[in-house]
């Protein structure tokens, strides 16, 4: 099962996106919808809700009358809270059998216009946020769906801005223009996406790009990216990962790079890492396996092989290659990884030094196994600048 979250400011087109995701065969679950359901009348929600504000809140057929409700709360955090209380747990509830009721290969679409406000990113594979500008949502509401103007601007200043939006994007579903366009996108996110991204995940099997290693620009969204990857990993894992990190080249601002998100994943003994629990999860999330990598490159000073071992996983996502190791807190190679990008975020000649030499052994290498190994000797030479540089600023992991 592939779950993903779908928001959107209002007026953006969510709503729009969703039906067209429904329509090409995903399972949506409208977090509004599910909100009504448990204060529907003859629910326990709307008993309570009943005890907490009094019949004030109830209207003369016994519902629920929203807008007594919302000036109750209105500027009253306590009684938000209150409210809150009462509502999420059980729409959280509702959700999870929802979810649970959907078949093994669904791709779960779950619609929530406050997604990002709450945080609640890492509980997906993917996040799509759809995004129009200020000024087209504005006219939408008003021209399109009958809103107030004053109405419309206050419920679009009490949403995140678009910056924290599209941060929290791992797919931005551009709708500035016209619905064909957006149509058009959606059908592409689902074929060439979505499908693919469930299929890995229920198979076990990581997305593979053809093995030629590019070098591209350093793109400002990685550190995004990696921070999305970062808090899905520990909101899974939880106690199992107590550190995890965005580590190689991506997270060296303003370096050129491949394409991949690298991860470290800090166990306190490497045996959690083959727990089968461990591992399950890593690959439910979209994470799974690949046992062929589980050493890294020994240093000069340090060539026993045992202070070397790592487990290696890879994503499912053909949108986005991640790469993830699984070290051991402390270990040689968890020290070298965190040690490494630090020095090169340090020394910008380095960095340059660095992607000079990639530059020229990715025109000389076929693949990126001989890649890798090509790299080799050039992190011989440069660990006594590294090890210097690690005494003399006293970094420590
Ligand atoms: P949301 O669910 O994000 O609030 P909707 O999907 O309901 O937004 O879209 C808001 C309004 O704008 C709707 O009336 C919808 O039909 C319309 N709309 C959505 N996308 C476009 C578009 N690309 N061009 C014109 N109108 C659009």
């Amino acid at each position: 099962m592939l779950k993903v979250g779908l928001t959107g400011g209002i007026g953006s087109g969510k709503s729009t996106v969703a039906r067209r995701l429904a329509e090409l065969g995903a399972c949506v679950v409208d977090s509004d919808v599910l909100a009504r359901e448990v204060a529907a009348p003859g629910g326990d929600g709307l008993a309570r809700v009943r005890r907490r504000f009094g019949d004030g809140v109830i209207t003369a057929d016994g519902s629920l009358d929203r807008p007594a409700l919302a000036s109750a709360v209105f500027g009253d955090d306590a009684a938000r809270a209150d409210l809150e209380g009462i509502l999420h747990p059980l729409i959280a509830e509702r959700t999870a059998q929802v979810v649970a009721a959907a078949p093994p290969d669904a791709i779960v679409v779950h619609d929530v216009p406050l997604l990002v406000e709450k945080h609640m990113g890492p509980g997906y594979h993917l996040v799509v946020v759809v995004d129009a500008p200020a000024a087209v949502r504005l006219e939408r509401l008003v021209g399109e769906r009958g809103m107030g103007e004053a109405d419309a601007r206050a419920r679009m200043e009490h949403q995140a801005n678009d910056d924290t939006r599209r941060a929290a994007a791992d797919v931005l579903l551009p709708n500035g223009g016209s619905r064909e366009e957006l149509v058009a996108a959606v059908h592409e996110l689902w074929h060439e996406r979505l499908r693919p991204f469930e299929e890995n995940v229920r198979l076990g099997r990581p997305f593979r790009r053809p093995d030629t290693p590019v070098l591209v620009d350093y793109d400002p969204g990685w550190p995004h990216a990696a921070r999305r990857i970062v808090d899905r990993l520990g909101a899974a894992l939880g106690d199992r990962a107590p550190e995890i990190e965005h580590v190689g080249s991506t997270a060296v601002p303003g370096m050129p790079g491949k394409d991949v998100i690298d991860v470290q994943i800090g166990v306190s003994r490497l045996a959690d890492a083959d727990d089968p629990d461990f591992m399950s999860t890593m690959a439910d999330l979209g994470f799974p396996r690949i046992d062929d990598y589980r050493m890294d490159h020994p240093t000069e000073d340090l060539p026993d092989p045992s202070l070397w071992v790592k487990r290696f996983h890879a994503s499912c996502d053909p949108g986005r290659v991640v790469h993830v190791h699984v070290r051991e807190l402390g270990s040689a190679g968890w020290q070298y990884a965190l040690l490494f990008r630090d020095f090169l975020r340090a020394d910008p000649e380095a960095a340059a030094e660095y992607v000079d030499v990639k530059d020229r052994l990715r025109r000389e290498s076929s693949s990126s196994a001989d890649y890798a190994e090509a790299k080799a000797p050039w992190f011989g030479e440069i660990w006594p600048r590294i090890q210097a540089w690690a005494q003399r600023s006293g970094w420590h992991d």
